[in-house]
């Protein structure tokens, strides 16, 4: 998708929203049963954006009562897989007909560049939702062989109540993709975006009962974790919690699924993904380019974000040169000028964050060849520059931690083994690249590399591969549990029951 709208067009279209923050329950939107409030700035000028409710057990709590009451008329569990594909395709449609609306909203939210949000978020948002909407016809139960007198199998039914906790760095795709399977299978979800970006989530709910999902189906719960969150992860009445976050909170829903009832749980965590390069790699100047786009799209702040550059030494000053240079032509700036490819991060404290980490590569002793600071302050804006440290050795912080923000790490190798022992340093197990034309050293790091995804990229220029939601991820070590997308994703908001039957 894209616009014709200038930066002119979409400042006034800004300045004209008056987005809705309350909450979405039953079908409507309702007050909070919360009287605190919390404050959401613009990330691009640090201005005042929204004002939401801190929200409360007790909005929660009507919130699975209405998704309760709909799952248990049947309405939409029992309708067929044909009807629910039929309205999810019509949601599909309108998203794309309110492109404009939603990509603002993500814009003003998160700071992410317009031209990204029109042209990247939108598209996966539907991606994922149409392929969702058919897959889950393929999900099929088993039948077991028999011996004339009795049937057994294996049917797969709704979990029930589902909710959804997600972060904010894709706030539309994420909503996404906790909505898209949990309503593809028949289920009805409470969803509770990130405090700092609930206003596509609000106006999804919304378009979600336009395109013809009955009341109580989706809710949506604006609020901060330690209320909204924590009444999610306690609830006696929900049956399964799907979520998208650091793993830090995700070790906490672990806790509260076994302090409460045992809700299922997906959990899609941290990373910090090696993007390995061997001296066999293709052209440098296609490298450079894709280590840049996984490095700094979304200013880093991307789970799968290729943040540690393993690059073999014969070929690291010429691919160094080349990131320079790249990295040095982008210009920070306001993310709604459809020319802006870097915007701000999302908050003050995310900025100071990162600086900090900037400030422990630098006492640590790794060589900063790149950026470091935090530009366009008198915007008022949460900016930092495209940061590049060589010479990080793997036990600086640096090296360790996901820092989410625009900061690369390179550390070179000579030999397979050693770039094995460095991609596999990591108590992370997300996501990596490898670049190289060698079948053999590709089939190695299929085989070696602790991660839940892998690209291996040799002389092909990409393409769009797999459409969007079509591939299972299931994160290895502490980026997570349990599978998102694909088939065995959607089998995930499923649960199976065997049945034999003697008569
Ligand atoms: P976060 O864990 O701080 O917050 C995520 C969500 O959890 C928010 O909605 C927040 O309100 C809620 N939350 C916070 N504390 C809670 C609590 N005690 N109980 C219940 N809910 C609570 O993460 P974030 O900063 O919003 O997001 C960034 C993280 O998300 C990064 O670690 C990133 O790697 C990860 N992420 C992972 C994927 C993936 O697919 N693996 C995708 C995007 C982001």
């Amino acid at each position: 998708m894209n616009s014709p709208l200038t930066r002119a067009d979409w400042a006034a279209r800004a300045d004209a929203l008056k987005p809705e923050t309350r909450p979405f329950i039953g079908g409507r939107f309702v007050e909070s049963r919360s009287d605190a409030t919390f404050d959401k700035y613009n990330p691009a000028n640090g201005r005042l954006l929204a004002r939401f409710a801190v929200g409360s057990a007790a909005d929660v709590d009507a919130a699975v009562g209405a998704a309760r009451n709909s799952f248990e008329s049947g309405i939409w569990s029992h309708a067929s897989v044909d009807h629910r594909r039929a309205v999810l395709e019509r949601l599909a449609d309108l998203i794309e007909a309110h492109a404009e609306e939603l990509a603002l909203l993500e814009t003003l939210d998160v700071g992410k560049p317009i031209r990204d949000a029109i042209g990247i978020d939108l598209p996966l948002a539907v991606g994922i939702l149409r392929h969702a909407a058919g897959a889950a016809a393929h999900l099929l139960g088993q039948v077991h062989p028999t011996d004339g007198r009795s049937l057994a199998l294996a049917m797969r039914g709704p979990r029930g109540v589902v909710a959804g906790i997600v972060g904010w760095n894709f706030p539309l795709a994420l909503a996404m993709q906790k909505l898209a399977p949990a309503l593809a299978t028949g289920n009805s979800l409470v969803l509770k975006p990130s405090e700092l970006s609930s206003l596509s989530a609000l106006r999804l709910a919304a378009l979600a009962a336009e395109a013809g999902v009955p009341e109580g189906v989706v809710n949506v719960v604006p609020g901060i974790g330690a209320t909204v969150g924590d009444a999610i992860a306690h609830h006696m009445d929900i049956d399964m919690l799907s979520f998208t976050g650091s793993s830090a909170t995700g070790k906490r829903l672990m806790q509260a699924s076994g302090a409460s009832n045992m809700k299922r749980l997906v959990l899609e965590c941290g990373g910090k993904s090696p993007n390995i390069v061997f001296d066999d790699a293709p052209d440098l100047d296609l490298v450079a380019d894709g280590v840049m786009a996984r490095m700094f799209w979304n200013q880093g702040q991307v789970c799968t974000a290729g943040t540690r550059l393993i690059v073999h030494r014969a070929v690291k000053d010429a691919l160094v040169e080349r990131l320079l240079a790249r990295a040095g032509a982008i210009r920070p700036g306001d993310p709604l000028d459809p020319e802006t490819s870097f915007g701000p991060l999302i908050s003050a404290p995310q900025r100071d964050k990162v600086m900090g980490y900037i400030e422990a590569g630098r006492a640590a002793g790794a060589r900063l060849l790149l950026g470091g600071e935090a530009p366009l302050a008198e915007s008022g804006g949460f900016y930092v520059a495209p940061t590049i440290f060589d010479q990080v050795r793997p036990a600086m912080t640096i090296a360790q931690e996901e820092i989410f923000g625009p900061v690369l790490s390179i550390m070179d190798f000579t030999d397979t083994d050693e770039a094995v022992r460095l991609a596999n340093d990591s108590i992370y197990g997300l996501s990596a690249t490898v670049w190289t034309r060698s079948l053999e050293t590709a089939h190695r790091m299929m085989r070696d590399l602790r991660v839940g995804e892998m690209v291996v990229r040799g002389t092909g220029t990409p393409s769009p591969g797999a459409s969007f939601g079509a591939m299972p991820l299931e994160p290895h070590g502490q980026s997570g549990l349990g599978i998102e997308s694909g088939l065995d994703g959607l089998a995930a908001y499923t649960a199976l029951k065997s049945v034999q039957i003697f008569v």
